[in-house]
């Protein structure tokens, strides 16, 4: 039977490459980090979520080593049976004070909080208004659900508002957004929404994973940044990302709500729990962010000065204060390959970035996104901008 299975297989395999949707892994020959090995060579690394340069700062190290060599390499449960430590206990509370919530209750991934948010919250009698532009993770949770399904417009207010109305007779409504979104950096429009949610009596679910530990005065997420703390029901988020970056998510919000998911969320009932020297680490970085301002401001420099730099060279940059900063081609109509074409010499120039371009956004959307990283240094945004400023003059993209 496989033989026929196969070669279906092989051959839309052979489709996507023609259509230059192939995705390829590049190898990397060494630690996450401002500057990466990769292909045998040294690159600037403009494409991760490290956002604060923790992912291999000594300290998130030290105190995973730490952590292994007291606690062992696993615990070969799931959380139920004899898989909690006190460490899982401690991270969740640190958890809840950094985010301001009130219990947070830990996954092996913000993919699987996601998964498992929705299908114990929302029965058949209730409503999801979710935005459109939602993480695939959500997309993938909600679609678990029995929960009415309401898609509204990217960020359209107009558009949250009459999914809202159509939601009123649904005995619960929770209206559920990306903090940040990941191709544009934009934020969500968190006032707002809090308030249309007061308006029409829905919840209110934030996946902050582009946001927590690095947006808002102390870094506690998108909810911080708009003064809305208290108003955002749920959090999901990531240990992935700006938090140390190996693995981890968790749902955090109103304590009814997370003791029901430790009953009935399956991602948890079923998986395994965190390793102990990822909780070690995570917590390391959670004090880090007490007692160390530094990533947070460096960042805020790094962000501002590539954003500027870039603007300042023509580049078609929006303003903002996010460190995700996409370069759009949106005067060109040949969009798309400039941006592979760029993205491609950047990196023979020693600049790793990554060019997107339709299905990933939308059509004339091509961009080159950008990340920036409390890991970089002035020299080497300053190389970035060098190489910027050559490669988009050949392609037109600045004049
Ligand atoms: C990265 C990301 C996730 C997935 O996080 P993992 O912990 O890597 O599973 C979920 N939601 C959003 C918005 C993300 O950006």
């Amino acid at each position: 039977m496989y033989g026929k299975f196969g070669e279906v297989l092989r051959s839309e395999l052979d489709a996507i490459r023609e259509q230059g949707l192939y995705k390829d892994e590049r190898v990397l020959e060494g630690p996450q980090g401002a500057e990466i090995s990769v292909g045998g060579r040294k690159v600037l690394n403009f494409c991760a979520n490290n956002y604060l340069g923790l992912a291999a700062d000594p300290r998130v190290t030290e105190a995973a080593r730490r952590t292994l060599s007291e606690w062992g390499y696993g615990l070969s449960s799931v959380r139920f049976i004899c898989g909690t430590t006190t460490l899982h206990k401690q991270l969740e509370r640190e958890l809840s004070e950094f985010l301001g919530t009130e219990d947070t209750i830990l996954y092996a991934a913000c993919f699987d909080a996601n998964g498992g948010v929705f299908e114990p919250l929302l029965e058949k009698d209730s409503a999801i208004i979710t935005d459109q532009l939602n993480h695939a993770s959500i997309i993938d949770g909600v679609r678990l659900a029995k929960a009415q399904r309401h898609i509204y417009l990217h960020s359209d207010m107009d558009s949250l508002e009459e999914k809202l109305k159509a939601a009123q007779s649904a005995k619960f409504r929770m209206i559920v957004t990306d903090g940040v979104f990941s191709m544009d950096g934009h934020l969500a429009k968190l006032p707002e929404i809090c308030d249309l949610a007061d308006k029409y009596e829905a919840m209110v679910l934030v996946d902050d994973s582009h946001a927590t530990g690095f947006t808002g005065p102390t870094g506690r997420g998108t909810h911080e940044k708009f003064d809305v703390i208290d108003r955002v029901d749920v959090i999901t988020t990531t240990l992935g990302k700006a938090l140390g970056g190996a693995l981890g998510g968790c749902t955090s919000g109103k304590k009814e709500i997370i003791e029901w998911l430790r009953q009935k969320s399956r991602p948890y009932l079923f998986s395994n729990s965190l390793p102990m020297m990822i909780c070690g680490a995570a917590l390391e970085v959670l004090k880090i962010l007490r007692e160390d301002p530094t990533p947070l401001k460096t960042l805020e420099h790094n962000q501002a000065r590539l954003r500027g730099g870039l603007r300042e060279l023509g580049f078609d940059v929006d303003e903002g204060d996010h460190a995700i900063i996409p370069v759009h081609f949106r005067q060109h109509e040949d969009d798309a390959i400039i941006a592979q074409g760029m993205s491609a010499d950047l990196l023979a120039e020693g600049i790793y970035c990554i060019g997107f371009s339709f299905p990933v956004v939308p059509r004339g959307g091509a961009r080159i996104r950008l990340q920036a990283s409390a890991a970089h240094t002035d020299e080497q945004i300053t190389r970035c901008l060098a190489a910027f400023a050559k490669i988009g003059k050949k392609y037109g993209a600045i004049g």
